[in-house]
């Protein structure tokens, strides 16, 4: 999956490239998938929800450009936010690269079931359910916020909450014609650019789509 899916297409964030080998992906998809766990796609996840592509999860943590931030840790390791935990994936990733994460959800079985996926596997990730469009006050500010679901535009609330020089991964736009925002936050401003075109579930809530 690294070497086929991930650097074959240009990843090359070293932070990225080492998590995602380590995570095992068998252990966050339904039971009795494993034997496509590594497929170059998403899958269901029950809900009507999905794990993203393995590429899709690679590019939104690359986009956090944690080495910029300090990767590998040698003082605390920076608070991260996932937005839409679905089968806890992200969050696994981000866990492993050694950042202290957030993971918030609106479906409390998806959000209990992840919870659980990853104590299994020892990540200690909190994961909490509500609207993550809000983002989530009480961990904030974050280095990097990533999300997993698509907003027609990029929730004001999650800008608020990165702290300065923290980037935010975020696909906006209508329908099948999303992409990827990377949002940095730098003082008061704010420079975003447009990175890969993309196609996620509808981001659903107050600052998303209405149910
Ligand atoms: N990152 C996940 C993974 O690795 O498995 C995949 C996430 S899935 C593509 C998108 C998730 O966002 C779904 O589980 C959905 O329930 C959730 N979601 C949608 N709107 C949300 C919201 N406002 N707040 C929190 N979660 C939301």
């Amino acid at each position: 999956m690294v070497r086929d899916q991930l650097e074959a297409r240009g990843v090359r964030d070293r932070a990225t490239l080492a998590a995602m080998s380590l995570v095992p992906r068998e252990a966050f998809v339904p039971e009795g998938r494993a034997g496509v766990a590594y497929a170059d796609g998403p899958l269901s996840i029950g809900h009507g929800q999905t794990i993203s592509q393995p590429y899709m999860v690679a590019r939104m943590t690359e986009c956090l450009a944690l080495s910029e931030l300090g990767w590998p840790w040698t003082e605390a390791p920076p608070a991260l936010l996932d937005v839409g935990t679905g089968s806890g994936y992200q969050a696994a990733v981000l866990a492993q690269c050694g950042a202290r994460v957030t993971s918030i959800e609106r479906d409390p079985e998806l959000a209990e079931r992840a919870r659980e996926r990853l104590a299994a596997q020892g990540y200690a990730v909190k994961v909490v359910v509500g609207d993550g469009s809000l983002g989530y006050p009480p961990d904030a500010p974050y280095a990097g916020i990533v999300v997993a679901a698509g907003a027609p535009r990029v929730p004001e609330p999650l800008v608020e909450q990165l702290a300065d020089g923290g980037r935010q991964v975020v696909p906006d736009g209508g329908g099948r014609s999303q992409r990827l925002n990377i949002i940095r936050r730098v003082g008061s401003e704010r420079e975003t650019r447009t990175a890969d075109a993309c196609v996620f579930v509808p981001l659903v809530g107050q600052h998303g789509h209405h149910e």
